[in-house]
């Protein structure tokens, strides 16, 4: 059977956070938040237990917006006097906080729900965390005046989290990096180094202590389903070959998954092959249409990707983070994600039979 995992975000339930939003407000405050985002996040290591899933995740509960939640711990940065900025290359304008002092972590950023998520599940477990190049394009810049000095600032900052995660049991850390596919070149030239430096050093101490060494991960995708990116999409013409100047890259770093689209995109799936070497979550789940996918569906697309990834390097994953979607159509996607996993190693042994 092949792992199974989503890439990260899933609905938050009504009696925790506006539903339906990117950046919703909590519905408590407090004591009453801190212990809601732990049941919501108990809520679904049940329901991706019971879907099946092999690498569980906390499907982001406790965090507002996946940059900003990691960016409440961190010192240096104003975030009372927002200013308005286009980012991914002005495909949407954000009202987004500024850096204005040299960065530093103020205490640990997901100690709680890691612990947590540890704590209630016996499978592995994925945690994720923004990565340096995607957070320099969510904030503006008062300070350091080069965005490469400031992407290592806030590397070394991830990394320090990281390595923390890796000690509270974290068997998987994942850097969301959207922005790849934006700044390919710049993410070619340092993104992945940045990327590295935030990875540096994880593995060494689970190999160690727990016999079985926490994996690096970085999930790069075309976005959630919003309108704005739906638009966008439309731009890039029939094959979309952003992640051709980026693979070469990460195949040649340290960072053993890459989590990538794949179901009703246009990505040309030997592109995959770029890869070589490395444990590859392919995207099975379309998270711009509430359409259920069909095993077949799914078992087609793992078929197709097993043409460049070996068998035992393909993660069945969903292309991107579910936050926005109803709670429902969220759960029925994660049936189906195991389901079509399911369905596909049924199809290899028939072959092989
Ligand atoms: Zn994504």
């Amino acid at each position: 059977m092949f792992d199974t995992a989503i890439a990260g975000s899933l609905p938050k339930p009504a009696w925790l956070a506006e539903t339906g939003k990117l950046w919703p407000q909590w519905q408590a405050e407090g004591a009453a938040l801190a212990q809601a985002k732990l049941d919501a996040t108990l809520l679904w290591i049940k329901t991706q237990e019971d879907a099946g899933l092999s690498v569980i995740g906390d499907g982001e509960m406790s965090r507002q917006h996946f940059v900003h939640g990691f960016l409440e711990q961190v010192a240096g940065i104003d975030r009372v006097n927002k200013v308005e900025m286009g980012i991914r290359n002005d495909r949407y304008k954000a009202m987004v906080p500024q850096v204005v002092a040299p960065l530093a972590l103020q205490g640990r950023v997901h100690q709680a729900e890691a612990r947590f998520l540890r704590a209630h599940t016996t499978r592995r477990v994925k945690f994720t965390l923004p990565g340096p190049m995607t957070i320099c394009d969510t904030v503006a810049d008062r300070f350091y005046g080069d965005r490469v000095k400031m992407a290592f600032a806030f590397a070394e900052l991830l990394n320090q989290e990281a390595l923390a995660l890796e000690a509270d049991g974290v068997d998987v850390i994942q850097f969301d990096e959207p922005a790849f596919n934006v700044y390919m070149d710049e993410a070619a030239d340092w993104g992945v180094k940045a990327l590295e430096r935030a990875a540096q050093g994880l593995g060494t101490w689970s190999a160690a202590h727990r016999g079985r060494a926490c994996k690096t991960a970085v999930h790069i995708c075309y976005g959630y389903g919003i309108e704005a990116n739906v638009q966008w999409k439309k731009t890039l013409g029939e094959e979309w070959r952003q992640y051709e100047r980026v693979f070469p890259a990460l195949a040649a770093s340290r960072i053993d998954q890459v989590s990538l689209e794949c179901f009703h995109s246009h990505v040309p799936p030997d592109l995959i092959a770029l890869l070589a070497g490395k444990e590859v979550m392919v995207g099975v789940i379309d998270v711009a249409s509430d359409d259920i996918e069909t095993p077949e569906q799914v078992a087609d697309t793992i078929g197709t990707a097993l043409q460049f990834v070996a068998r035992d390097k393909l993660i069945a994953c969903t292309n991107c983070g579910l936050a926005p979607m109803r709670r429902e159509v969220a759960e029925a996607k994660l049936a189906a994600l195991v389901a079509g996993a399911r369905l596909a190693t049924e199809r290899l042994a028939r072959a092989a039979a």
